[in-house]
């Protein structure tokens, strides 16, 4: 919501598993447009987040609005990714048996409910749009490979494709470049570069040099709250994140 400035906004969330705090008053906000990378050591709460957001887990307390007026607590999970919020796990599920080109028309047609109809065409803008999420994923070489046969990288490329189908206003994506190359990894930031401003994007990632080229703003999270914000350099160099990160 621009006129707001946020996208997203979190504010005193708390979720307990059996007693034991995951989430702890987590207030956050996200920016439209904004590319966030979110860091924390295991156990920090990342994923109970994600899954907060996209309604997969129902929180105890708190409040979660996507953009400035839509009480995300008021929906369920199936309702919040047509709302266009989408999320990407760390292991990529695209269909192996399937082209590249086959696999984005796969994620409009699901989008649109018209699941595997044979009768479904894409219209022109789709087509067009189609054609510049194929660039922007480095795949334009690669329409008519079965994505079986594509490289780690290039399918989680695919599965980006996939998602940018559906034109999503919130990325959540969970270790995007866990298991790439060096050369996919700097593509990959490439790639982020190129979504920024047209989608806001919240990024859990350990790759710190990946971090560096991609964000501004970090947050790190620590037993289920917010522990420090700011650049990767300011929250690098905050004692309390050195003591969590070095058991200091
Ligand atoms: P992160 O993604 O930062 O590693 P998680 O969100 O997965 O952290 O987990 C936060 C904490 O909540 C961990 O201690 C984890 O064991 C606990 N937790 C997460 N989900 C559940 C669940 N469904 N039941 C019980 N405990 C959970």
């Amino acid at each position: 919501d621009v006129a707001h400035g946020r996208i997203l906004y979190l504010e005193d969330v708390s979720v307990s598993f059996d007693g034991f705090k995951a989430i702890n008053n987590l207030s956050l906000d996200i920016a439209p447009g904004e590319l966030r990378c979110i860091i924390g050591p295991n156990g920090a709460g990342k994923t109970t987040m994600m899954d907060i957001i996209t309604g997969k887990t129902r929180p105890d307390a708190g409040t979660v609005f996507f953009g400035s007026t839509i009480d995300l607590l008021r929906y369920k999970e199936a309702e919040i990714a047509g709302m266009g919020i989408g999320r990407k796990f760390q292991k990529p599920t695209v269909f192996e048996q399937l082209t590249v080109f086959e696999n984005l028309e796969l994620a409009l047609k699901t989008d649109k409910g018209v699941k595997a109809s044979m009768f479904f065409r894409l219209d022109s803008g789709e087509s067009d749009r189609l054609a510049e999420i194929l660039q922007t994923i480095h795949l334009a070489d690669a329409v008519d490979r079965l994505a079986g046969t594509l490289s780690h990288g290039q399918k989680q490329w695919l599965e980006i494709g996939m998602l940018l189908m559906q034109d999503p206003k919130l990325l959540l994506l969970d270790e995007p470049v866990a298991g790439m190359t060096d050369e996919e990894t700097a593509r990959t930031a490439e790639l982020f570069l190129t979504l920024k401003g047209q989608h806001s994007l919240m990024v859990v990632e350990h790759d710190m040099s990946f971090i560096k080229t991609i964000s501004e703003k970090v947050t790190v999270l620590h037993e289920g709250s917010v522990l420090a914000e700011g650049t990767l350099e300011q929250v690098q160099n905050d004692e309390r994140v050195i003591e969590v990160y070095l058991g200091r």
